[in-house]
């Protein structure tokens, strides 16, 4: 009872293990003239957390991902700090700090500027897995893991070499402690420890694997790559949720297309999304689907890049739409009426995706609007014109819509038309009506049909989304 006690004692208190802690792991010590991390690309809030906490006494570093991206000269998009103090301890040292997570207790420490609000992760050195050997499932997965650790420890557990460093702003020193810096300059991913027993207890790290090679163009260590082939089909062992907020990360990287490149050679695509995988298996039918998907996804990349904001939702429904395209073009090769075979279509295409990676709720609802958005695009007289640039989601159907045009699905004429007359005064929107009356080549159908007959006024209830 006493030793079990003096066992739970030892594991949480971090000052205590500290001592414990043995001191084989030194890092590396890498001065200032040899990392070049510029001090201006540093979040002033993230240096102000590590010298609070270092103030009142303990270690205090800014880590990860932030450090990877300073020292490829890149501005990080957050800031994650690691400390010795433990949640409860960080937290009494700011005013807006909230402790959270469960499987990984956090504290995020919230500053207000005069743009949106930073948030600063600060979590605890944690220690090894071996030393959390009940909160491990049989089948190496980590189940919780709030055992505190020392900083050597903390980097053993951390995924690849050049994830983990630590940079002390005050010294302008970073702590290397599984060759990270010499693994940059070699342009190598390099998984820390056993690759394959990595894996398993956290599957998760072979997108992430993935995703950091398409961003940093580095390639995969030898040993880093190799078990991935086998161990693939264990990402389907990770919760949905988890699985999604990745796929989202690498679909929202900046990268997506060169990633979603490295997930086909990797063999780690199959079942994600079912659109990559008939896309990505060579499918002759699917070239025009590929090319969708390529300029779609080039398109975001661009986008993300020049810091302009992308919806998931709208990401998703580009994914999604040659698997929507199919099902409404065979509705209506059925019988089925245009609007009609459209919702039907959709419906199937989500319900198929959910055999896959399920996509969360708000996205759906997202993705449903601008699907359903696309056939009103072509009803270009009356009020209908009016009432679709009312609809809240009218920009992401309209973006949608000229990327349909851009891959020659639909007429240039239509993304031109509505350029036009979403810019013109009602004049100039009155006579591009006029033009676009005598326009019969588009029926709002995917199918290339031509109605020769003067089309009934048709009643608003078919109209997709009113
Ligand atoms: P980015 O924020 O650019 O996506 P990142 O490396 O900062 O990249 P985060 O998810 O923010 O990624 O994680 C921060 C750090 O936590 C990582 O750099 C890594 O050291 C560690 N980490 C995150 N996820 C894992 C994981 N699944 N296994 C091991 N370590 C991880
Ligand atoms: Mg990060």
């Amino acid at each position: 009872m006493i030793t079990k006690f003096i066992k739970r004692i030892l594991r949480r208190d971090p000052m205590v293990r500290h001592t414990l802690a043995n001191n084989s792991g030194a890092p590396k010590r890498i001065p200032k003239k040899a990392h070049r991390i510029d001090p201006h690309l540093l979040s002033k809030n993230a240096v102000k957390v590590t010298h609070t906490l270092q103030q009142a006494g303990y270690e205090a570093f800014i880590v990860g991902g932030a450090v990877r991206d300073l020292a490829l000269g890149i501005g990080p998009k957050d800031f994650d700090v690691a400390t010795n103090a433990t949640p409860e301890q960080v937290q009494k040292l700011f005013r807006k700090a909230r402790l959270i997570g469960r499987r990984f207790q956090i504290v995020h420490v919230t500053f207000f500027g005069k743009g949106s609000p930073e948030i600063i992760e600060v979590s605890t050195f944690r220690a090894l897995l071996e030393n959390a050997g009940e909160h491990v499932a049989e089948n190496g997965r980590i189940l919780r893991d709030n055992v505190w650790g020392s900083q050597h420890e903390d980097a053993a557990r951390r995924d690849f070499s050049i994830n983990a460093m630590y940079y002390d702003p005050s010294s302008e020193t970073v702590l290397d402690y599984h060759g990270g810096m010499a693994d940059m300059q070699k342009k190598v991913l390099r998984m820390i420890g056993d690759p394959a027993k990595r894996y398993r207890e956290d599957p998760i790290r072979m997108l992430r694997a993935i995703r950091f090679a398409a961003k940093t163009g580095f390639t995969l260590d030898a040993a880093t790559h190799a078990p991935i082939a086998t161990l693939g089909k264990l990402i389907h062992d990770v919760p949905s949720a988890r699985l999604f907020d990745e796929i989202l990360k690498l679909l929202m990287s900046g990268y997506s297309w060169a990633a979603i490149q490295g997930l086909r050679d990797a063999g780690l695509h199959h079942g994600l999304l079912p659109l990559l995988d008939h896309i990505l298996d060579g499918d002759p039918e699917s070239t025009k689907a590929n090319e969708f998907v390529r300029i779609a996804l080039e398109n975001t990349d661009q986008r993300i890049q020049s810091g302009k904001s992308v919806s998931a939702g709208f990401l998703f429904a580009t994914l999604l739409w040659p698997d929507l395209l199919r099902n409404w073009k065979r509705n209506i090769a059925n019988g089925m009426a245009n609007i009609p075979a459209l919702h039907d279509a959709m419906d199937e295409t989500i319900a198929t995706q959910s055999n896959g990676m399920v996509i969360q709720r708000r996205f759906e609802s997202d993705m449903r609007e601008i699907w359903s958005m696309q056939p009103r695009f072509e009803r270009r007289v009356g009020r209908y014109p009016f009432r679709l640039i009312e609809s809240p989601r009218f920009r992401a159907g309209y973006d949608f819509m000229l990327l349909r045009c851009a891959t020659g699905e639909q007429s240039t004429d239509l993304g031109e038309w509505w350029t036009s007359f979403i810019a013109a005064d009602p004049v100039g929107q009155e006579s591009l009506m006029a033009l676009a009356k005598n326009d019969t080549s588009n029926t709002g159908s995917p199918t290339k049909r031509r109605r020769r007959r003067k089309a009934k006024p048709t009643a608003p209830t078919a109209d997709a989304t009113d």
